[in-house]
């Protein structure tokens, strides 16, 4: 019985033990945040970087605990897809948020795309198009105003049901985009094969396209630019990541240089703004 004790004690950390609360008290209020409402969606402007005109917004979950504040979808959307919430958490965004944006059609003269993310979960779900064309038809938004963005493991970890998923939704006229591209493995030429009709570079990437990886950053758009795709950079923050992007004919963009996420209110406010400008 010589050092079990003492064992025992160090595999305890009280960190490890926080965490592990917090995660089950997570999971067991997801289930209720969905019901109370506690779910709300925020929306950042996508612009055309020649002028900085809004073109779009992406549509990114907020859950406001009533006791734990704002948490982060970076800690609830992974839950959300082990409990397989998500499939309600993503289908309430969608048509949340081509609501909103046929709500907004007066605020402007050309339609706006509303982006809306697609979990890799959501494509183990047969009647996925299905569900998005009943959406499409409640909101009375054109499928092209719609752009769904997805990540490159739809691709590779999915079988072939998930492909003509893809080719369905491109069929019905919405768009797709691969998020948080140069994170996985999907090659370019891979993607040619598919129906995509956007790449969005990292942000990982454009934080340090000043520093060392600005030939990357530029091979990429070009070769997306020569394989028909268009490009949009993710997370541009200062104007210099601007500038270079410009020159690299790169032609939209987010990030917190034009705006962060904001509520529904503010979002009308920043295309009435830019309207009277
Ligand atoms: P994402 O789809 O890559 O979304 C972009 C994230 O980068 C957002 O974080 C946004 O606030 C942040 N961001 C945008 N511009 C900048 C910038 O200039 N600087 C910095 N530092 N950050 C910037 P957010 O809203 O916390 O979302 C995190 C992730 O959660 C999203 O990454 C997405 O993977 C997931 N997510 C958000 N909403 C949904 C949703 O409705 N469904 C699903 N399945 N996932 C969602
Ligand atoms: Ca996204
Ligand atoms: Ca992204
Ligand atoms: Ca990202």
């Amino acid at each position: 019985a010589k050092g079990l004790g003492r064992a025992n004690y160090v595999v305890f950390d009280p960190t490890m033990h926080a965490r592990a609360v917090r995660l089950l008290q997570l999971e067991n209020d997801l289930k209720r945040a969905l019901r109370e409402q506690e779910l709300n969606l925020f929306f950042q402007p996508i612009v055309c970087l020649a002028d900085q005109r809004i073109i779009g917004f992406e549509a990114l979950v907020r859950w406001m605990h009533p006791r734990l504040g704002m948490v982060s979808p970076l800690e609830f959307i992974p839950i959300a897809e082990e409990t397989g919430l998500i499939f309600e958490i993503d289908q309430w965004m969608l048509k949340e948020a081509c609501f909103r944006i046929q709500q907004w059609r007066r605020f402007t003269e050309e339609p706006l795309s509303i982006s809306v993310n697609f979990s890799a979960k959501q494509f183990d779900q047969p009647d996925l198009v299905s569900q998005v064309r009943q959406v499409l038809l409640e909101t009375r938004i054109s499928p092209q105003q719609l752009m769904i963005e997805i990540t490159e493991s739809v691709l590779f970890s999915r079988d072939q049901a998930a492909i003509d998923t893809l080719h369905q939704l491109k069929n019905m006229g919405v768009s797709l985009c691969i998020d948080d591209f140069g994170t996985g493995y999907a090659s370019l030429q891979y993607l040619q094969q598919l129906p995509v009709d956007t790449l969005k570079i990292d942000r990982s990437f454009i934080k340090r396209m000043d520093v060392d990886n600005l030939d990357l950053v530029r091979s990429i758009i070009e070769l997306a630019h020569d394989l028909g795709l268009s490009v949009t950079a993710e997370g541009v923050e200062t104007p210099v990541q601007r500038r270079f992007l410009l020159d690299m004919g790169c032609q939209e963009a987010q990030g917190h240089l034009f705006s962060k996420p904001v509520d529904g209110q503010m979002a009308v406010a920043l295309l009435q703004e830019k309207m009277t400008n």
